[in-house]
Protein backbone atom coordinates (compact mmCIF):
# COMPACT_ATOMS: atom_id res chain seq x y z
CA UNK A 1 0.00 0.00 0.00
CA UNK A 2 1.30 3.78 -0.75
CA UNK A 3 2.36 5.79 2.19
CA UNK A 4 0.84 8.57 2.94
CA UNK A 5 2.69 12.00 2.30
CA UNK A 6 2.60 13.97 5.66
CA UNK A 7 4.26 17.58 5.35
CA UNK A 8 4.68 19.63 8.21
CA UNK A 9 4.32 23.18 6.79
CA UNK A 10 6.00 26.19 8.89
CA UNK A 11 5.14 29.78 7.61
CA UNK A 12 8.08 32.45 7.60
CA UNK A 13 6.23 35.14 7.04
CA UNK A 14 8.29 38.75 5.44
CA UNK A 15 10.97 38.87 8.02
CA UNK A 16 14.39 39.12 6.45
CA UNK A 17 13.05 40.39 2.79
CA UNK A 18 14.06 43.81 1.76
CA UNK A 19 11.97 43.52 -1.04
CA UNK A 20 8.84 45.15 -1.68
CA UNK A 21 7.25 42.92 -4.69
CA UNK A 22 4.19 44.78 -6.16
CA UNK A 23 1.86 41.79 -4.88
CA UNK A 24 2.87 41.30 -1.50
CA UNK A 25 1.49 41.04 1.41
CA UNK A 26 3.28 38.24 2.91
CA UNK A 27 1.06 38.19 6.25
CA UNK A 28 -2.10 38.05 4.21
CA UNK A 29 -0.84 35.33 1.31
CA UNK A 30 0.66 32.73 4.37
CA UNK A 31 -2.02 33.58 6.97
CA UNK A 32 0.54 34.01 9.15
CA UNK A 33 2.68 36.39 11.11
CA UNK A 34 5.05 37.14 13.99
CA UNK A 35 8.33 35.58 15.15
CA UNK A 36 10.57 32.26 13.62
CA UNK A 37 9.44 29.15 15.28
CA UNK A 38 11.70 28.32 17.80
CA UNK A 39 13.79 24.43 18.00
CA UNK A 40 11.29 22.83 20.33
CA UNK A 41 8.24 24.29 18.93
CA UNK A 42 9.63 22.37 15.46
CA UNK A 43 9.80 19.71 17.24
CA UNK A 44 6.58 19.75 19.06
CA UNK A 45 4.77 20.45 15.94
CA UNK A 46 6.57 17.57 14.09
CA UNK A 47 5.75 15.16 16.42
CA UNK A 48 1.99 16.31 17.07
CA UNK A 49 2.10 15.39 13.08
CA UNK A 50 3.55 12.21 13.54
CA UNK A 51 1.30 11.41 16.11
CA UNK A 52 -2.05 12.47 14.86
CA UNK A 53 -1.34 11.07 11.18
CA UNK A 54 -0.09 7.93 12.84
CA UNK A 55 2.78 8.50 10.67
CA UNK A 56 6.60 7.14 11.23
CA UNK A 57 8.03 9.93 8.60
CA UNK A 58 7.05 13.13 7.42
CA UNK A 59 8.10 15.81 5.02
CA UNK A 60 9.30 19.32 6.59
CA UNK A 61 8.17 22.14 4.64
CA UNK A 62 9.29 26.04 5.15
CA UNK A 63 6.84 28.24 2.82
CA UNK A 64 6.13 31.72 2.59
CA UNK A 65 9.02 34.86 2.66
CA UNK A 66 12.13 34.05 0.95
CA UNK A 67 14.19 31.79 3.61
CA UNK A 68 17.64 32.13 2.55
CA UNK A 69 17.42 35.90 2.55
CA UNK A 70 17.20 35.11 6.94
CA UNK A 71 20.40 35.90 8.57
CA UNK A 72 22.06 32.48 8.07
CA UNK A 73 22.65 32.23 12.13
CA UNK A 74 18.16 32.23 11.82
CA UNK A 75 18.38 29.65 8.69
CA UNK A 76 20.83 27.45 11.07
CA UNK A 77 17.78 27.69 14.07
CA UNK A 78 15.43 26.48 12.05
CA UNK A 79 16.97 23.59 10.21
CA UNK A 80 19.32 22.55 13.47
CA UNK A 81 16.43 20.86 14.99
CA UNK A 82 15.50 18.89 11.81
CA UNK A 83 18.95 17.20 11.35
CA UNK A 84 18.45 14.68 14.53
CA UNK A 85 14.68 14.19 13.12
CA UNK A 86 16.36 13.77 10.10
CA UNK A 87 18.89 10.48 11.53
CA UNK A 88 16.46 8.78 12.87
CA UNK A 89 14.19 8.73 10.13
CA UNK A 90 11.50 10.89 11.40
CA UNK A 91 12.04 13.37 8.95
CA UNK A 92 12.22 12.20 5.39
CA UNK A 93 12.88 15.48 3.16
CA UNK A 94 13.31 19.39 3.74
CA UNK A 95 11.50 22.16 1.15
CA UNK A 96 11.63 25.67 1.68
CA UNK A 97 11.19 28.57 -0.76
CA UNK A 98 13.04 31.97 -1.79
CA UNK A 99 14.08 34.06 -4.27
CA UNK A 100 16.41 33.13 -7.32
CA UNK A 101 18.65 35.42 -6.28
CA UNK A 102 19.33 34.20 -2.64
CA UNK A 103 21.99 31.31 -3.25
CA UNK A 104 24.95 32.30 -2.78
CA UNK A 105 27.80 30.44 -1.97
CA UNK A 106 27.29 30.80 1.92
CA UNK A 107 23.83 30.00 1.84
CA UNK A 108 24.40 26.67 -0.54
CA UNK A 109 26.63 25.64 2.11
CA UNK A 110 24.41 25.95 4.54
CA UNK A 111 21.71 23.90 2.71
CA UNK A 112 23.56 21.07 1.92
CA UNK A 113 25.30 21.09 5.61
CA UNK A 114 21.67 20.54 6.29
CA UNK A 115 20.69 18.31 3.98
CA UNK A 116 17.56 20.45 2.37
CA UNK A 117 16.06 18.01 -0.19
CA UNK A 118 14.08 20.80 -2.38
CA UNK A 119 14.09 24.56 -2.69
CA UNK A 120 11.06 26.41 -4.51
CA UNK A 121 11.97 28.90 -6.37
CA UNK A 122 9.96 32.31 -6.45
CA UNK A 123 10.32 32.58 -10.40
CA UNK A 124 7.22 34.51 -11.07
CA UNK A 125 8.14 34.97 -14.69
CA UNK A 126 11.27 34.41 -17.07
CA UNK A 127 10.41 38.23 -18.95
CA UNK A 128 12.46 40.89 -17.40
CA UNK A 129 10.71 43.43 -18.49
CA UNK A 130 7.38 41.73 -16.13
CA UNK A 131 10.13 41.19 -12.99
CA UNK A 132 11.24 45.05 -13.33
CA UNK A 133 7.09 45.88 -13.70
CA UNK A 134 6.48 43.36 -10.43
CA UNK A 135 9.33 45.36 -8.60
CA UNK A 136 11.17 42.11 -7.85
CA UNK A 137 14.53 43.01 -8.08
CA UNK A 138 16.01 40.19 -9.96
CA UNK A 139 16.14 38.84 -13.54
CA UNK A 140 15.40 35.75 -15.32
CA UNK A 141 19.03 35.22 -15.90
CA UNK A 142 19.09 35.09 -11.74
CA UNK A 143 16.63 31.92 -12.13
CA UNK A 144 18.89 30.19 -14.68
CA UNK A 145 22.13 30.47 -12.27
CA UNK A 146 19.65 29.61 -9.44
CA UNK A 147 18.46 26.20 -11.11
CA UNK A 148 22.21 25.58 -11.74
CA UNK A 149 23.62 25.61 -8.62
CA UNK A 150 21.18 23.84 -6.99
CA UNK A 151 21.63 21.51 -9.40
CA UNK A 152 25.28 20.81 -9.11
CA UNK A 153 24.34 21.15 -4.96
CA UNK A 154 22.71 17.70 -5.97
CA UNK A 155 19.23 19.73 -4.76
CA UNK A 156 16.12 19.42 -6.14
CA UNK A 157 14.98 22.89 -8.02
CA UNK A 158 10.86 23.69 -7.92
CA UNK A 159 9.23 27.03 -9.61
CA UNK A 160 6.45 29.26 -8.88
CA UNK A 161 5.12 31.28 -11.33
CA UNK A 162 2.26 33.56 -11.82
CA UNK A 163 1.09 34.54 -14.75
CA UNK A 164 -0.91 38.12 -14.92
CA UNK A 165 1.63 40.36 -13.45
CA UNK A 166 1.86 43.75 -14.83
CA UNK A 167 2.71 43.92 -18.43
CA UNK A 168 2.25 40.03 -18.81
CA UNK A 169 0.28 38.36 -21.23
CA UNK A 170 -1.36 34.44 -21.99
CA UNK A 171 1.47 34.41 -24.24
CA UNK A 172 4.14 35.83 -22.34
CA UNK A 173 2.99 33.18 -19.32
CA UNK A 174 3.65 30.48 -21.71
CA UNK A 175 6.68 31.65 -22.90
CA UNK A 176 7.82 31.96 -19.36
CA UNK A 177 6.80 28.53 -18.54
CA UNK A 178 8.57 27.18 -21.60
CA UNK A 179 11.70 29.11 -21.01
CA UNK A 180 11.27 27.59 -16.93
CA UNK A 181 10.65 23.90 -18.31
CA UNK A 182 13.73 23.82 -20.25
CA UNK A 183 15.61 23.53 -16.51
CA UNK A 184 13.80 20.47 -15.53
CA UNK A 185 12.01 21.75 -12.50
CA UNK A 186 11.00 18.85 -9.73
CA UNK A 187 7.49 20.40 -9.62
CA UNK A 188 5.65 23.82 -10.21
CA UNK A 189 3.09 26.15 -8.61
CA UNK A 190 0.79 28.47 -10.31
CA UNK A 191 -0.86 31.14 -8.89
CA UNK A 192 -2.45 33.77 -11.03
CA UNK A 193 -1.78 37.64 -9.57
CA UNK A 194 -4.43 38.44 -7.58
CA UNK A 195 -4.73 41.81 -5.80
CA UNK A 196 -4.18 42.06 -2.17
CA UNK A 197 -5.99 44.86 0.34
CA UNK A 198 -2.90 47.42 0.94
CA UNK A 199 -0.10 46.65 -1.69
CA UNK A 200 1.24 48.32 -4.20
CA UNK A 201 -0.83 46.33 -6.70
CA UNK A 202 -3.96 47.48 -4.97
CA UNK A 203 -3.25 51.26 -5.29
CA UNK A 204 -2.64 50.83 -9.02
CA UNK A 205 -5.60 48.72 -9.40
CA UNK A 206 -7.41 51.35 -7.50
CA UNK A 207 -5.88 54.21 -10.37
CA UNK A 208 -7.05 52.20 -13.36
CA UNK A 209 -3.02 51.70 -14.08
CA UNK A 210 -3.38 47.27 -13.27
CA UNK A 211 -6.06 45.08 -14.64
CA UNK A 212 -5.85 41.83 -13.32
CA UNK A 213 -7.16 38.21 -14.99
CA UNK A 214 -10.68 37.91 -15.15
CA UNK A 215 -11.63 34.46 -13.86
CA UNK A 216 -12.33 32.73 -16.89
CA UNK A 217 -9.26 34.38 -18.83
CA UNK A 218 -7.22 32.75 -15.70
CA UNK A 219 -8.77 29.51 -15.47
CA UNK A 220 -8.44 29.00 -19.37
CA UNK A 221 -4.74 30.42 -19.20
CA UNK A 222 -4.53 27.73 -16.60
CA UNK A 223 -5.72 25.15 -18.29
CA UNK A 224 -3.02 25.74 -21.27
CA UNK A 225 -0.09 26.12 -18.50
CA UNK A 226 -1.08 22.89 -16.91
CA UNK A 227 -1.58 20.66 -19.92
CA UNK A 228 1.92 21.78 -20.70
CA UNK A 229 3.09 21.09 -17.42
CA UNK A 230 1.26 17.32 -17.96
CA UNK A 231 3.07 16.89 -21.29
CA UNK A 232 6.57 17.30 -19.69
CA UNK A 233 5.74 15.41 -16.68
CA UNK A 234 6.25 17.80 -14.30
CA UNK A 235 3.75 17.64 -11.32
CA UNK A 236 1.85 20.90 -11.03
CA UNK A 237 1.45 21.08 -7.46
CA UNK A 238 -0.54 23.81 -6.95
CA UNK A 239 -2.84 26.19 -8.63
CA UNK A 240 -4.32 29.61 -7.22
CA UNK A 241 -3.54 30.80 -3.51
CA UNK A 242 -4.80 28.69 -0.91
CA UNK A 243 -7.93 29.94 0.51
CA UNK A 244 -7.42 31.76 4.14
CA UNK A 245 -10.04 33.86 6.12
CA UNK A 246 -7.87 36.48 6.09
CA UNK A 247 -7.81 36.40 1.86
CA UNK A 248 -11.28 35.77 1.85
CA UNK A 249 -12.40 38.62 4.47
CA UNK A 250 -13.06 42.28 3.42
CA UNK A 251 -9.37 43.12 3.38
CA UNK A 252 -7.75 40.65 1.27
CA UNK A 253 -8.51 40.10 -2.04
CA UNK A 254 -10.07 42.95 -3.54
CA UNK A 255 -9.95 41.78 -7.44
CA UNK A 256 -8.60 39.46 -9.65
CA UNK A 257 -9.20 35.57 -10.40
CA UNK A 258 -9.06 34.24 -6.83
CA UNK A 259 -11.22 31.44 -5.98
CA UNK A 260 -11.53 28.43 -3.85
CA UNK A 261 -11.21 26.23 -5.72
CA UNK A 262 -9.29 27.03 -8.83
CA UNK A 263 -7.34 23.68 -8.80
CA UNK A 264 -10.78 22.30 -9.86
CA UNK A 265 -11.53 25.19 -12.51
CA UNK A 266 -8.78 24.14 -14.27
CA UNK A 267 -9.07 20.70 -14.55
CA UNK A 268 -12.81 21.22 -15.15
CA UNK A 269 -11.76 23.33 -18.21
CA UNK A 270 -9.18 20.30 -19.90
CA UNK A 271 -12.26 18.46 -19.26
CA UNK A 272 -14.72 20.55 -21.00
CA UNK A 273 -12.14 20.60 -23.88
CA UNK A 274 -11.51 16.96 -24.34
CA UNK A 275 -15.42 16.28 -24.02
CA UNK A 276 -16.44 19.00 -26.81
CA UNK A 277 -13.87 17.46 -29.59
CA UNK A 278 -15.08 13.91 -28.48
CA UNK A 279 -18.61 14.80 -28.25
CA UNK A 280 -18.04 16.60 -31.84
CA UNK A 281 -21.09 15.66 -34.28
CA UNK A 282 -22.85 13.84 -31.35
CA UNK A 283 -27.06 14.10 -31.05
CA UNK A 284 -29.14 12.77 -28.44
CA UNK A 285 -27.84 11.79 -25.13
CA UNK A 286 -24.56 11.51 -24.18
CA UNK A 287 -22.89 8.72 -21.84
CA UNK A 288 -19.59 9.74 -19.93
CA UNK A 289 -17.28 7.32 -18.13
CA UNK A 290 -14.38 8.53 -16.14
CA UNK A 291 -11.80 7.24 -13.74
CA UNK A 292 -13.52 7.62 -10.03
CA UNK A 293 -10.96 10.89 -9.39
CA UNK A 294 -11.67 12.63 -12.53
CA UNK A 295 -15.75 12.22 -12.20
CA UNK A 296 -16.25 15.65 -10.71
CA UNK A 297 -13.89 17.27 -13.46
CA UNK A 298 -16.00 15.83 -16.00
CA UNK A 299 -18.95 16.93 -14.50
CA UNK A 300 -17.35 20.59 -14.26
CA UNK A 301 -17.29 22.31 -10.87
CA UNK A 302 -21.41 22.99 -9.93
CA UNK A 303 -22.03 20.99 -13.11
CA UNK A 304 -20.94 23.94 -15.68
CA UNK A 305 -19.45 21.20 -17.86
CA UNK A 306 -22.79 20.19 -18.28
CA UNK A 307 -24.23 23.44 -18.38
CA UNK A 308 -22.00 24.39 -21.02
CA UNK A 309 -21.90 21.32 -23.13
CA UNK A 310 -25.75 21.43 -23.24
CA UNK A 311 -25.55 25.46 -24.48
CA UNK A 312 -24.38 23.33 -27.15
CA UNK A 313 -27.25 21.11 -28.31
CA UNK A 314 -24.77 18.20 -26.25
CA UNK A 315 -26.77 16.52 -23.42
CA UNK A 316 -24.69 14.77 -21.05
CA UNK A 317 -27.19 12.68 -19.69
CA UNK A 318 -25.30 9.98 -17.37
CA UNK A 319 -22.10 9.99 -15.85
CA UNK A 320 -20.50 6.45 -14.78
CA UNK A 321 -17.61 6.18 -12.48
CA UNK A 322 -15.43 3.35 -14.47
CA UNK A 323 -12.23 2.39 -12.73
CA UNK A 324 -11.13 0.67 -15.77
CA UNK A 325 -10.78 3.69 -17.24
CA UNK A 326 -7.23 6.02 -17.00
CA UNK A 327 -7.03 9.11 -14.44
CA UNK A 328 -6.55 11.10 -17.90
CA UNK A 329 -8.83 9.75 -19.97
CA UNK A 330 -12.49 10.26 -20.42
CA UNK A 331 -14.64 8.15 -22.64
CA UNK A 332 -18.18 9.32 -24.17
CA UNK A 333 -20.98 6.91 -25.99
CA UNK A 334 -23.69 8.42 -27.90
CA UNK A 335 -25.66 6.73 -30.76
CA UNK A 336 -24.18 3.43 -30.71
CA UNK A 337 -20.49 4.97 -30.69
CA UNK A 338 -17.72 5.04 -28.10
CA UNK A 339 -15.31 7.37 -28.24
CA UNK A 340 -12.17 7.79 -25.93
CA UNK A 341 -9.85 10.23 -25.33
CA UNK A 342 -6.58 11.54 -23.28
CA UNK A 343 -6.41 14.79 -21.75
CA UNK A 344 -2.57 14.93 -22.69
CA UNK A 345 -2.55 13.73 -25.78
CA UNK A 346 -5.93 14.79 -27.56
CA UNK A 347 -5.89 17.80 -26.59
CA UNK A 348 -3.76 20.24 -28.39
CA UNK A 349 -3.67 24.34 -27.83
CA UNK A 350 -1.41 26.49 -29.88
CA UNK A 351 1.67 27.54 -28.71
CA UNK A 352 1.36 31.10 -28.61
CA UNK A 353 -2.35 32.21 -29.48
CA UNK A 354 -4.53 33.37 -26.33
CA UNK A 355 -7.28 30.44 -25.85
CA UNK A 356 -10.90 31.23 -24.63
CA UNK A 357 -13.17 27.93 -23.72
S1 LIG B 1 10.61 38.76 -2.29
FE1 LIG B 1 8.94 37.50 -1.52
S2 LIG B 1 8.62 38.14 0.59
FE2 LIG B 1 9.87 39.71 -0.40
S3 LIG B 1 8.39 41.25 -1.07
FE3 LIG B 1 8.75 39.86 -2.77
S4 LIG B 1 7.16 38.27 -2.61
FE4 LIG B 1 7.24 39.38 -0.66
Amino acid sequence: MRRRRVIVPFFISHQGCPHACVFCDQQRISGESGSLPASDEIRDKIAAYRASAGETTVEVAFYGGSFTMLPLHQQRGLLAPLQPLRDAGQVSTIRLSTRPDALGPAVMALLREFRVSLVELGVQSMDDAVLAGAGRGHTAADTTRAFSVLGDAGIAAGGQLMPGLPGDSPNGALSSLHRLLAHNPACLRIYPTVVVAGTELAARFRRGEYLPLTLGDAVALGARLLHKALLAQVPVIRMGLQATDLLSGPHGVIAGPYHPAFRQLVESELCYDLLRRLTAGATGAVTVRAHPSRLSDAIGHQGSNRNRLGKEGIVLERLIPDVTVAPHDLAVSFSGITRKGNIMTDLHYPETEAHHG
